[in-house]
């Protein structure tokens, strides 16, 4: 109270003046704290102190909100792979929110360091806002600009089982740890495999593909009692209907067999009078 009393006693060039000085302190002390976060994630000390990374330690034992852990988070990776940022943080050329962008943006793009000591010349220029930052980040890094907003309302508890969620994880970004648990719900695409479906023999890269699918099991299903053969020997790529009779050599005609059940299919299809 007494300060802000004092304030009003001050010249209007002076409070300006007092104001700039107090940002130059400021952006002193920005990149030494950033400087204490590169120093605390080298040591790996926040597992040290049982925190699962450095994200949660700022927030738990810092006191940072998530978004402010986050940026600073952001910007010291941001620093440690371009130190040239150092100086231009500390005279104030950089703010925190541009140095954050930066590390997202030069992640996003998998960027060169060369590539980022250029992007950090785009921004320290002149002064601009954080969209015609990112805007001019983007272009210069030709990466897509659409991004999904969602939000979602969700109770405390629902909320604080997603930040365990996140932290078992290891991902401190949301849209990251959604990203993981959605991978290890659904089942990815298959891959192309490239073979000639007309070539007999199941080529490496489709025979991997298949041995993969089976885990490393032999298909066979008795009909019968839905048992399922479980040898990890002699397996062989058979297709399900005969390569003789027009079946093809694609991934959903192939399965994996071992060799006594590739020899019993066969013999059933000669029972069968197939041939
Ligand atoms: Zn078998």
């Amino acid at each position: 109270m007494g300060r802000a009393m004092n304030l009003k006693n001050l010249r209007n060039e002076v409070l300006v003046q007092n104001t700039k000085n107090l940002i130059k302190e400021e952006n002193r002390i920005l990149a030494k704290v950033l400087a204490h976060f590169l120093e605390i994630e080298e040591r790996k000390l926040y597992l040290e102190l049982g925190y699962g990374s450095l994200f949660l330690f700022a927030v738990k034992e810092l006191g940072y909100s998530e978004a402010s852990a986050q940026r600073r988070i952001d910007a010291m990776r941001f620093l440690k792979k371009t130190p040239e940022a150092r100086p231009m943080v500390e005279k104030g050329n950089l703010n925190l929110s541009n140095l954050s962008l930066l590390e997202r943006v030069s992640r996003e793009a998998q960027a060169t360091h060369a590539q980022n000591v250029a992007a950090l010349n785009l921004l320290h220029e002149e002064p601009i806002s954080a969209l015609e930052a990112e805007t001019k980040l983007r272009g210069y890094f030709k990466l897509e600009t659409k991004k999904r907003v969602v939000r979602i309302e969700m109770d405390e508890e629902t909320y604080q089982l997603w930040l365990e969620t996140k932290a078992k994880l290891g991902e401190a970004k949301d849209s990251a740890a959604l990203k993981k648990l959605c991978e290890s719900q659904v089942e990815k695409p298959q891959k192309k495999v490239r073979q000639n479906p007309k070539t007999r023999v199941a080529g490496v890269v489709l025979r991997r593909e298949l041995l993969k699918e089976a885990e490393h099991r032999c298909e066979y299903v008795n009909p019968i009692n839905g048992q399922r053969c479980e040898n990890q020997h002699f397996l062989q790529c058979d297709h399900k209907i005969p390569y003789f009779l027009g079946g093809k050599t694609v991934q959903q005609n192939m399965r994996v067999l071992c060799r006594q059940h590739n020899q019993l299919v066969y013999q059933d299809l000669k029972g069968e009078n197939v041939f």
